[in-house]
């Protein structure tokens, strides 16, 4: 499997191995969000040689939420801070095998604890930039986005893809919810969407959150 590795902007990197790998987004030098299931070793060696990083280089990791297929990966950031949701700490520190899917994606979560829960409007800043946290369940419980508005970007884990949106039918997930935590979201100005999954929205980022929630609300 051949990493797909595009530069966004000067500070965001997009690293996607495809199958059902989350995509996850290099910040600077130091901070990622997602990790992908951590299970496809070989592709993550050879996106860290291409962005010449090691994984001691990385001392913050974000979780947009609590399944595997995102942060299976930690395993390989043993010196990194988690931050994620209140709901997402609580299925990583206790290791619950179904709320993160771990067994689906033929994985095994083990127990880490979490350096901060991340709140609704809290912000985490790297250097000049503010990442806004909303917190956005509807996939799950602990489905966070983040919004920086300077640049009018959002990472957007599975709350929202190029082609969708995360399905609702899982554990924790709930259609009502994601309704309003899409209706947050179109009252942002975003540009850039970068979703947890498959290909990014390059412009026009709040249209398309309009058009998805006038498809639901249609239906
Ligand atoms: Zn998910």
């Amino acid at each position: 499997m051949k990493p797909k590795i595009k530069k966004i902007n000067n500070y965001i990197t997009l690293v996607s191995l495809g199958g059902v790998d989350s995509n996850f987004y290099l910040l600077g030098r130091r901070m990622i969000v997602d990790t992908t299931t951590g299970l496809h070793k070989k592709a993550l060696d050879v996106a860290s040689r291409q962005l010449d990083i090691t994984e001691g280089d990385i001392t913050t990791v974000i979780l947009t939420h609590e399944h595997f297929d995102h942060l299976g990966g930690l395993e390989l950031f043993r010196n990194a801070k988690v931050l994620a949701s209140e709901q997402t700490a609580k299925v990583l520190e206790s290791a619950d095998e179904k709320k993160s899917y771990a067994m689906f994606f033929n994985g095994k979560i083990s127990s880490r604890k979490t350096a901060a829960c991340l709140k609704d409007k809290d912000t985490v800043r790297m250097g000049d930039t503010v990442i806004e946290i909303i917190h956005t369940p509807g996939h799950s419980e602990g489905s966070i986005c983040l919004y920086i508005k300077k640049d009018k970007i959002l990472i957007s884990g599975d709350t929202i893809f190029a082609d969708s949106i995360g399905r609702v039918d899982l554990l924790g997930g709930d259609e009502k919810e994601m309704i309003e935590s899409l209706e947050k979201l179109e009252n942002l100005e975003i540009e850039m969407i970068l979703p947890g999954h498959g290909e990014i929205i390059e412009k026009e980022g709040t249209k398309h959150i309009k058009n998805i929630l006038d498809n639901l609300k249609s239906i």
